[in-house]
């Protein structure tokens, strides 16, 4: 097993992702987040590049044709897609990934069979999901409409995920993330390297 591998993170829409994921990646140095790629506007506070690259549907389609995107999928009417040379590289270089993606990505990476864990984070209750969704008021009332309906299809999908971390007080869902990667890296498998030289040393 490499060392390095993916945390990928999937809720549904007002589960309190951006802001976990901030603080997740100010904490954890050797975490690095994957920047999806994007066909929706950028939302006043969103910074290019930083959290995600926004690009028009034909320039989508194009990476899609060149097989740049290691998943892809539509969201709430938008594309998204997850870079495959940056997975790939940074994997190679033992690097920890942060994917924030939806539950049709989180299970294409799931087939890919790379080294990932999968963590599903769900709002304490469907009240506060709404509450939290009008709260944002950075969506118009259709739009959501739309994402409290997709919000209860990705529910079913809870499955396909190895933890599931509610979302009650924010710095709780925080600090379960950061165990969850600590044992991670853990793994009997990610520390071979060690206990090898430790028992060469011993003999
Ligand atoms: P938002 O538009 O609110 O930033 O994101 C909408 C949904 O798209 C979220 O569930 C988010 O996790 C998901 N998403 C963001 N990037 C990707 C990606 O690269 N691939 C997939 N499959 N979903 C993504």
């Amino acid at each position: 097993m490499s060392k390095g591998f993916l945390v990928v993170i999937s809720s549904p829409s007002g589960g309190g992702k951006t802001t976990l994921r901030e603080e997740i990646l100010k904490c954890e140095k050797d975490i690095c987040y994957s920047v999806s790629y994007t066909t929706r506007l950028p939302r006043r506070e969103e910074v290019p590049g930083k959290d995600y690259y926004f690009v028009s549907r034909e320039k989508f389609l194009q990476l899609v044709k060149e097989n740049r995107f290691i998943e892809w999928a539509e969201v709430h009417g938008h594309f998204y897609g997850t870079p495959r040379d940056f997975i790939e590289e940074n994997i190679q270089k033992g690097k920890i990934l942060l994917l924030d993606i939806d539950v049709q990505g989180a299970r294409k990476i799931k087939e890919c069979n790379l080294p990932s864990v999968f963590i599903f984070l769900i709002p304490p209750s469907w009240k506060e999901l709404e509450r939290r969704l009008l709260k944002r008021s950075t969506e118009s009332e259709k739009e959501i409409k739309k994402r409290l309906k997709r919000a209860k299809e990705e529910l079913s999908f809870y499955q396909d995920y190895d933890y599931l971390v509610v979302n009650r007080l924010i710095e709780e869902a925080i600090q379960d993330i950061r165990c969850i990667i600590r044992a991670e890296k853990c793994r009997r498998a990610r520390k071979e390297k060690w206990i090898k030289q430790l028992i060469s040393e011993s003999s």
